[in-house]
C-alpha cells in the first residue's frame, strides 16, 4: 500500500514549525516514524499535510535541572537508552527502553512519538505515568502543561488538541539508590507487551517502604496506577510474603479481552508481574543501600 496523497513540510526550527502548525488542517507530524508511516501505508491515516520534525534540532536533547529530568519530544529513544543523565536519575527508563522493539527501531524511535502514539501497552507510556511525568504541550503563542494520568483520551487519543505538539516531557526524579523495574509478559522479545508493569521503590534509613509507585500497562486503554498496592507497601520492610499478599490486589485492574487476550489473563499478568517487579525493585533498593 502507499499513502494517500499529502503536502510534505520540513520545518528548519521550532518558531517555523509552531507557525506552519498554525495555519494547517487535518496534519500529522512525522517524529522516528515507526508508528506513523506503517499507518500512513494502511491509509489507517490520512493526513493532508505531513510535518517532519526531523530537522527541528531544539526538540532532541535531555536535561537535568534540580528534581526534574526534561527530555525533548524528538530524542531518539536509542539515545534515552545510552544515557548517562538518565542512567543516574531515572533508569527505570532504560529497563523499559530494553523492551521497546528492536535497536533498529528505537535508533529511529523517539520518545514523543512513544507518548503521542499512546499504544495502549507503550513502554515509555507506562513508565511515564508511574513516574508521574508532565508533558509538555505547545502550540503559537501557548504553553501547556498536561500531567501523564490526563493524557490519555481513549484508545491511541492523546491530549493534544488542534494545533498543538508535544515538545517535551519532564519526569520528577526520584532520591539517589531507589528501586526501579520493568517486568513485562510478550509473545516474542520486540512485540508489544501483552502486559507490563513499572515499579519504583524508596526506602528509608531503617530500611523500610517510604515511597512506592506502581503503574500496569496493557491491560486498558491507558497505564492504570495502583493506588491501594502503593499505601499498602508504605511504612512496610520489603517482603517477598508481602509482596505478594498486595500483588494480588493488582487484579483488579480495569482489563479489556480483545481478540488476541482475555481480560481475566490480563488481570492474571498484571497479578504475576507486580509481584516479580516490586521483588526486582526492593533487591535493586537494598543492594544500592548495602
Ligand atoms: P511516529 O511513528 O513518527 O509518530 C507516532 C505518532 O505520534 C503519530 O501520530 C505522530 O503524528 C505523533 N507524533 C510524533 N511526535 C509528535 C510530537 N512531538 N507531537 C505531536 N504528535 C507527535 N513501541 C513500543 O512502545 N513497544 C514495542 O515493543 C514496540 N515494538 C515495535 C516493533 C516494531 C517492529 C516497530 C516498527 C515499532 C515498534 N514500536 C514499539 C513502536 C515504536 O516504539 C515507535 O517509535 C513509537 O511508537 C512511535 O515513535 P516514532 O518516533 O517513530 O513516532
Amino acid at each position: 500500500m502507499k499513502p494517500a496523497p499529502f503536502h510534505y513540510h520540513d520545518p528548519r526550527n521550532k518558531d517555523d514549525l509552531l507557525r506552519l502548525l498554525a495555519g494547517i488542517e487535518n496534519g500529522v507530524l512525522l517524529a522516528g516514524g515507526q508508528s506513523l508511516m506503517p499507518m500512513l501505508n494502511f491509509r489507517a491515516v490520512t493526513p493532508d499535510h505531513v510535518v517532519d520534525l526531523s530537522r527541528v534540532r531544539e526538540l532532541a536533547g535531555i536535561s537535568r535541572d534540580g528534581d526534574t529530568l526534561t527530555i525533548g519530544a524528538m530524542t531518539r529513544q536509542r539515545d534515552i537508552e545510552r544515557s548517562d543523565t538518565v542512567r543516574d536519575t531515572l533508569p527505570l527508563l532504560q529497563d523499559a527502553l530494553a523492551h521497546v522493539g528492536h535497536r533498529q527501531t528505537r535508533n529511529r524511535g523517539t520518545i514523543g512519538g512513544s507518548l503521542c502514539h499512546l499504544d495502549p501497552s507503550a513502554e515509555l507510556v507506562t513508565a511515564a505515568v508511574a513516574l508521574d511525568a508532565t508533558l509538555v504541550a505547545e502550540r503559537s503563542g501557548s504553553v501547556r502543561s498536561i500531567p501523564a494520568k490526563d493524557w490519555c483520551r481513549g484508545y491511541l487519543t492523546n491530549a493534544l488538541e488542534q494545533g498543538e505538539m508535544l515538545s517535551a516531557v519532564e519526569l520528577p526524579v526520584w532520591a539517589e539508590g531507589h528501586g526501579h523495574a520493568f517486568v513485562e509478559y510478550a509473545r516474542r522479545h520486540g512485540d508489544f507487551a501483552i502486559v507490563g508493569v513499572a515499579v519504583l521503590l524508596a526506602l528509608d534509613t531503617n530500611g523500610a517502604i517510604s515511597r512506592a509507585a506502581i503503574a500496569v500497562g496493557g491491560c486498558a486503554a491507558q497505564p492504570q496506577r495502583l493506588a491501594d498496592v502503593e499505601a499498602g507497601l508504605v511504612g512496610q520492610q520489603p517482603a517477598t510474603a508481602l509482596f505478594k499478599d498486595l500483588a494480588r490486589l493488582a487484579s483488579n485492574v480495569e482489563a479489556i479481552s480483545d481478540p488476541y487476550v482475555q481480560a481475566d489473563y490480563r488481570r492474571h499478568l498484571a497479578r504475576v508481574l507486580t509481584e516479580r517487579a516490586l521483588n526486582a525493585a526492593a533487591g535493586r533498593a537494598a543492594k544500592a543501600a548495602a
